[in-house]
């Protein structure tokens, strides 16, 4: 029997009409800022439809592009001027950044309450406490797909392969927050096969096509593939998206499973959005209660 293909489109299209509903209940448009440095052409295309899909919804949106010789105190600058402004909710900086630029050192600038990635060490500590915070879009995104097939997590075993700060421990992190029993498989995994073959989720954040075969699947588990790599088409025109799951033989096995393009990355999209209506009401929260966001 063929898996169900997780339509991400469509599960983005709600979420996003779910923020527009949530955006109508504050007193101004939430704010989002993406911060991009250099010229790498797909961080380019991600951060377009980031803006694109903000201003869609009626956000203040703003985009600061600076050449890939910046350098990390213009980044840090730039970063300390949004902090300051009021009207922004959300400080997004697209990576990867220049090779010079220590990105842990400008995640750690960016103020935790804006933080839409989730990647300053307050919200991921915060993540792995259970206790709140932003969360990182993409697992975000990843746990409610998973959750829109299996609603209840308790006790399922679960795989993730990558362990990113971006994407494999946050992951990780929510799904044991869901309850799951998490197995977490890196580069230095012996057998990440013989892992998977046990698992009742596998999530994939690798960026490797082709790693997970369909003998890599227990029969009918649900299969989440974040991998994304541009992978040059044979005639010359261009580049085609591809997963790390080999998708036509998984299909045959999972039980339900993300195609690329038009799974995680939708949701990643809309889960931005969503964090960025969350940093809005948390600090709208917070200044009339005249109480610290985030600290
Ligand atoms: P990364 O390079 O930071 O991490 C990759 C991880 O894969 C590492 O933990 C590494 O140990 C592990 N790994 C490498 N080879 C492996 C192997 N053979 N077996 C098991 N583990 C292995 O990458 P990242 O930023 O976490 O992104 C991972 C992938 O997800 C990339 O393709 C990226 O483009 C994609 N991505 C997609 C979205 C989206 O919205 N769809 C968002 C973020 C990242």
């Amino acid at each position: 029997m063929q898996a169900d293909i997780i339509d991400g489109r469509a599960l983005a299209r709600q979420v996003l009409a779910e923020v527009a509903e949530g955006a109508k209940m504050l007193d101004r448009p939430p704010g989002l800022a993406v911060i991009i440095a250099g010229d790498d052409p797909a961080s380019h295309v991600y951060v377009r439809t980031k803006v694109k899909r903000a201003e869609e919804l009626g956000f203040l949106t703003e985009k600061i592009q600076l050449p890939a010789d910046c350098g990390e105190a213009r980044v840090l600058e730039e970063v300390a001027k949004l902090n300051a402004r009021d009207e922004i909710d959300g400080i997004l900086v697209q990576l990867p950044l220049p090779a010079d630029i220590n990105t842990l050192r400008v995640m750690a600038a960016v103020d935790p309450a804006k933080d839409v990635d989730g990647l300053h060490a307050l919200n991921a500590g915060r993540l792995t406490q259970g206790s709140g915070g932003l969360i990182p879009c993409t697992p975000l995104g990843c746990m409610k797909i998973i959750k829109s097939v299996i609603p209840d997590l308790t006790g399922s075993h679960a795989v993730v392969i990558g362990s990113s700060n971006i994407v494999g421990k946050p992951m990780a992190a929510l799904l044991l927050e869901e309850h799951a029993t998490v197995t977490q498989c890196h580069i230095h995994t012996r057998d990440t096969k013989f892992v998977c073959r046990g698992a009742d989720i596998i999530v994939s954040a690798v960026g490797k096509p082709g790693l997970v075969n369909a003998d890599w699947i227990k029969p009918r588990a649900v299969v989440i593939d974040v991998g994304t790599t541009r992978v040059p088409k044979a005639d010359g025109s261009g580049y085609t998206l591809k997963g790390d799951v080999d998708f036509d033989e998984a299909v045959k096995v999972a039980g339900a499973i993300t195609p690329v393009p038009g799974g995680v990355g939708p949701m990643t999209i809309a889960c931005l959005m969503e964090n960025t209506l969350t940093a809005a009401k948390m600090r709208k929260e917070a200044k009339e209660n005249e109480w610290p966001v985030l600290s």
